[in-house]
């Protein structure tokens, strides 16, 4: 796996496929930058080896070059994130861009007008590939969240590239801590998928059955599998069409000898509101007009035991309607225990979605191994495919 580390940039331009994906209040100031913050160590790598930067990214999804999409709202935070004053192209391609590029200086940095502004991006078109890898000496794909598209910019454009280039620092630390979970974990490994529904994770606990040794199911997604054997949820979420499929989860589990943590209890509401009503129930005995919201103390403290005995941890989905308040509790008390396995050397990794903003909302972020970056991508590697932003590197 060939990454920055492996290349002196000296009097190279490196073109950075960054995700710089952010988001942006009304008068365009950047709300979170996080992604920016993550992009920074590659950046300084090539610019301290000697070399320029010309950075490339998507942001929101433009309809034709609509301005409050432009990339140039975030230049003066690139800039003082990165320390350096970033320099910009009002087009990622054609004679704008070659010529802002040609007239790069080493230790200069380059940002480039938001690729969708051409819909050749998304198509993966060749042309607008290969205009793009005029544009820098060397290709580095740094944008794990748009790994598992095979766009222009993240695929596409490294077949122009033959023998420079590489992945960047975060890339290629998202791919070292994915091994670390699906091919290297240090048992017992643990798999906790929470969040809404079955449907959208199906094909990732199937991907996962044969990597752990333990399964907590928790959030909205336990109760297809209660009702499927046979337990009271009131009105709580459920897919119907899935109780078979749920069944069939269990069975496959219990064949590979993993085993499948369930919520025993759950706080069940009486309204989908912040200040309902609520009481602690049975999982299996929620009363009719009431739903699980989120996890009870018993479960609380049977999954605390579960992660603290295990090495590895893969936390992907809340345990319960994290957003309200009142139904916080059990994805901040998991929060917690994975915090304390990770203290006394357990390898943690948070991704995909919503567990990640719970595990920043909540002050975990720091506690844990390491937080991924990639919602999709994350998804789609947990899913067992190997992304095509990744392949083109490594071909
Ligand atoms: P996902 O995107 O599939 O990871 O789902 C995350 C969403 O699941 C969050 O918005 C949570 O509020 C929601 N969720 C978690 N537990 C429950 C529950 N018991 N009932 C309804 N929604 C839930």
């Amino acid at each position: 796996m060939k990454t920055i580390q492996d290349i002196n940039f000296e009097g190279k331009k490196a073109l950075i496929r960054v995700d710089f994906n952010v988001p942006l209040d009304e008068n365009f100031n950047v709300t979170d930058v996080t992604r920016i913050e993550a992009a920074k160590p590659t950046i300084i790598k090539i610019l301290e080896d000697g070399g320029a930067v010309v950075l490339m990214s998507h942001l929101g999804r433009p309809k034709g070059a609509q301005e409050k999409f432009s990339l140039k709202h975030i230049m003066d935070k690139v800039s003082e994130i990165i320390g350096v004053n970033v320099k910009f192209a009002s087009n990622c391609v054609g004679e704008v861009a070659e010529k802002a590029a040609e007239d790069l200086n080493m230790g200069e940095v380059l940002l480039l007008e938001n690729l969708r502004f051409h819909d050749e991006e998304k198509s993966g078109d060749v042309n607008f590939a290969k205009q793009l890898s005029k544009l820098g000496d060397v290709y580095v794909n740094d944008a794990f969240g748009t790994a598992h598209r095979a766009h222009a910019s993240t695929t596409i454009i490294a077949q122009f590239f033959p023998e420079s280039k590489c992945f960047g620092a975060l890339l290629a630390q998202e791919i070292v801590s994915l091994k670390k979970i699906l091919e290297e974990g240090e048992k017992p490994v643990l798999a906790i998928l929470g969040g809404a529904k079955v449907s959208s994770k199906i094909t990732v606990i199937e991907n996962i059955l044969d990597k752990v040794d333990h399964l907590i199911i928790g959030g909205g997604m336990s109760f297809t599998f209660i009702k499927a054997q046979g337990g009271k949820i009131g009105k709580s979420i459920c897919e119907d069409d899935k109780q078979e499929l749920a069944l069939e989860i269990l069975a496959k589990a219990k064949a590979k000898g993993v085993q499948v943590h369930i919520p025993v209890d759950v706080i069940a509401a009486d309204d989908f509101s912040n200040d309902a009503n609520t009481q602690i129930c049975d999982i299996n005995n929620i009363p009719d007009g009431w739903e699980g919201v989120d996890a009870g103390p018993k479960s609380r403290e049977i999954f605390d035991k579960v992660v603290n005995q295990s090495k590895t941890i893969l936390w992907n989905g809340p345990l319960g309607v994290f957003e309200m308040e009142s139904f916080a509790g059990g994805t901040i008390a998991l929060g917690n225990s994975i915090a304390n396995a990770t203290k006394n050397g357990t390898f943690s990794l948070v991704g995909g979605g919503d567990s990640v903003a719970a595990v920043k909302q909540f002050g975990f972020a720091d506690k844990v191994s390491y937080v991924s970056t990639g919602g999709g991508a994350m998804l789609e590697s947990l899913e067992g495919k190997t992304l095509p932003g990744i392949e083109a590197i490594l071909k």
